[in-house]
């Protein structure tokens, strides 16, 4: 049986990044994360949530947990922020070029785009705590724009929530597939 960690970002003391009107990150990822891992556990992956509540697991300490879980792959879950309002869209990071974590990246952000519809802003690299700490693949998805009013505003909506979640949970699949 496969395992996936799953990373809700932020939590506890750490809200994250703010809406327009006040949505906080931390929530937003963690209902997110919630509704991957139900879709994963019905086609029978092991789930390893790092958090299941509003509490503040250092960086450090979410990549022990899924070291120590020997999770098959990572996957940490977040909404964008940018000091300018009319940043948008959906993107998905790897820690480097070349590897399974970047063919995961690339899974879940075609998956994610589809389902969403969002602009799509591709993969990128980036030296992230998490990714580089874990010791499996890892990705991690900035679902879209919390800063944005429009995109913030999709996130009030269950049903943008849902989608949001069966698009990354396909592409986990999709990368769970090819192994
Ligand atoms: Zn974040």
């Amino acid at each position: 049986m496969s395992s996936i960690a799953i990373d809700p970002g932020h939590g506890g003391k750490d809200p994250g990044a703010i809406g327009p009107t006040g949505l906080k990150e931390k929530e937003c990822a963690l209902k997110i994360a919630l509704k991957v891992g139900q879709m994963l556990k019905k086609h029978n992956v092991k789930v390893i949530y790092t958090r299941t509540d509003d509490s503040y697991p250092s960086l450090t300490q979410r990549a022990e947990l899924a070291n120590k879980a020997k999770a098959d792959y990572f996957v940490s879950i977040h909404l964008n922020s940018s000091t300018s309002p009319s940043a948008h869209g959906t993107e998905t990071f790897s820690f480097k070029r070349g590897t399974v974590g970047e063919k995961l990246a690339q899974k879940i952000q075609s998956h994610l785009v589809k389902s969403i519809r969002l602009a799509n802003r591709g993969v990128k690299q980036e030296n992230l705590l998490v990714l580089k700490k874990t010791k499996m693949p890892a990705a991690l998805v900035e679902v879209c724009f919390i800063s944005n009013p429009k995109e913030e505003a999709l996130l009030k909506s269950d049903a943008f929530l849902n989608k949001a979640a069966e698009g990354i949970s396909r592409g986990i699949l999709a990368q769970l597939s090819t192994t």
